[in-house]
């Protein structure tokens, strides 16, 4: 993209005055002993941070803490060849009145036990004083193909600044880093309105957060969740602002609750998790907040309850949520404890995903068969052809098998409602496959003969004559 005169001067002036701060090294080397792995050699443990040789009965693949150095890696196999770390760091600063987003990546490699690092920067972020975006633009560590762009370091590249105009561009798909902390409170505490945000403390205590959405959405809820030490909150301004009561701010939870949220860092989703469980058990809170409809599931049941009825803890919650899940799509009585808090949650899980099975099967025809006759007033031919709707799971079957083609699957968005088939076939043989047609919101979306081939000129002036009278008029 062709970039103004005046831009690019800017874009050049602001790379004159940019330094890299005097502490970077000392960020990037800490950021990079997460980049590790324990490798197990038969019996033999080795933490690739600290070459400290120990004994485990971690599996492959399970979080291991090397004893000598204390930090927390995965464990792999000494069969792995390689294996790459990503992460992406940024510098925040400010050139006249521009504030710049300076993103580097870290890139690891791990190969035949050693590992290898990259440290390069390849974006920029430009915001004008009220940090609204104003340009973003990459140099030629990253590079664009037909199949998306790459961010790569390259040996000897020209810090050649331009413009992305794509939505697909990384520079557009990334909005959290891991900010350097230590020249923030220099760079904001010349401005009222940040100059007690505590913002260069909360940076240095969460991993990836967006930095330019909690200055633009500043208010003192960061600063006081921040001076709590409870970060991870601290992020949501817009949550915890206008809540004056310490249980209105805390979901309900009573002060006692603040050293376990303090101790593990809870984030805004293991906080509603905790105010619902009222347990303090971080492996559960960790794990239910994982998973999607949490909300959904805490209107079903009572927590409190489950754990004294059921067996429920964090290898089986998975498979509990499945469980109310499909219970409750089969219609069972929500209200009765015997079906909702079932003893051994494994066990009542396999059961009902058998009859579940069979049951969800039973819909899917039911609803395509209501369907069939609900279109069935579509049906439309001439002298030469005939067209109307599946009307049963094995007129879809049989279509599939005559056009070797994949409509079969087609059944459960047809019971859904999402997309509806037809076949169109001669009149003087009704019993054979002709053409497949998929209509979405009365319109026809695809026509495909035998083995997805093209339709004719003849056909298809069959199937736009009914889809303008029949079917839209
Ligand atoms: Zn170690």
């Amino acid at each position: 993209m062709y970039i103004k005169k005046k831009e690019r001067e800017l874009f050049k002036l602001i790379d004159d005055k940019l330094k890299i701060p005097s502490k970077w090294i000392k960020f990037v080397d800490k950021q990079r002993v997460h980049h590790n792995l324990i490798i197990k050699k038969k019996n033999e443990y080795i933490c690739t941070n600290c070459k400290h040789i120990f004994h485990s009965d971690k599996k492959v693949n399970e979080e291991c803490k090397c004893p000598n150095c204390k930090n927390t890696y995965l464990v792999k196999s000494d069969r792995l060849k390689d294996y790459t770390f990503k992460d992406q760091l940024a510098i925040f600063d400010k050139v006249d009145n521009y504030y710049i987003e300076r993103i580097f990546q870290l890139e690891s490699h791990y190969h035949n036990g050693y590992i290898n690092y990259y440290c390069f920067e390849w974006g920029r972020n430009i915001y004008d004083k009220y940090f609204s975006c104003m340009f973003q633009i990459m140099n030629d560590n990253t590079v664009g193909t037909t199949s998306g762009y790459w961010i790569s370091y390259r040996e000897n590249f020209n810090s050649n600044w331009k413009y992305t105009n794509s939505y697909y561009s990384p520079i557009a798909y990334y909005d959290e880093f891991i900010y350097y902390p230590y020249n923030l409170k220099k760079l904001l505490k010349n401005d009222s309105d940040y100059k007690y945000s505590q913002l260069w403390e909360l940076v240095k205590h969460v991993d990836y957060c967006n930095l330019t959405y909690l200055l633009k959405n500043y208010n003192q809820s960061i600063e006081f969740l921040t001076k709590l030490k409870l970060y991870r909150l601290a992020l949501n301004p817009k949550t915890f602002l206008f809540k004056n009561t310490f249980e209105e701010r805390f979901l309900g939870l009573s002060k006692d609750y603040i050293p376990f949220i303090r101790k593990y860092n809870l984030s805004l989703n293991e906080l509603e998790v905790l105010s619902v469980l009222k347990e303090k058990n971080i492996n559960l809170i960790r794990m239910i907040s994982k998973l999607d409809n949490f909300k959904n599931l805490s209107s079903l049941i009572n927590f409190k309850k489950a754990f004294e009825l059921t067996d429920l803890n964090s290898e089986n919650c998975v498979e509990y949520n499945d469980y109310l899940t499909m219970i409750k799509t089969m219609k069972f009585d929500m209200k009765n404890p015997k079906y909702i808090y079932p003893k051994n949650i494994k066990e009542a899980h396999d059961k009902i995903e058998k009859e579940y099975e069979i049951v969800k099967d039973n819909l899917i025809c039911e609803a395509i068969k209501n369907r069939g006759n609900e279109l069935s007033k579509y049906t439309f031919n001439n002298s030469k052809y005939i067209i109307f709707p599946a009307d049963s799971i094995e007129s879809l079957e049989d279509e599939s098998k005559q056009q070797h083609n994949c409509v079969r699957t087609y059944s459960e968005r047809i019971a859904k409602g999402s997309c509806d088939i037809y076949f169109m076939r001669l009149v003087s043989d009704r019993e054979h496959s002709l053409v497949t047609v998929e209509v979405r919101n009365n319109e026809v979306v695809q026509k495909r003969t035998k083995n997805n081939q093209s339709t004719t000129a003849e056909q298809d002036k069959f199937l736009d004559l009914w889809e303008r009278k029949i079917l839209k008029g």
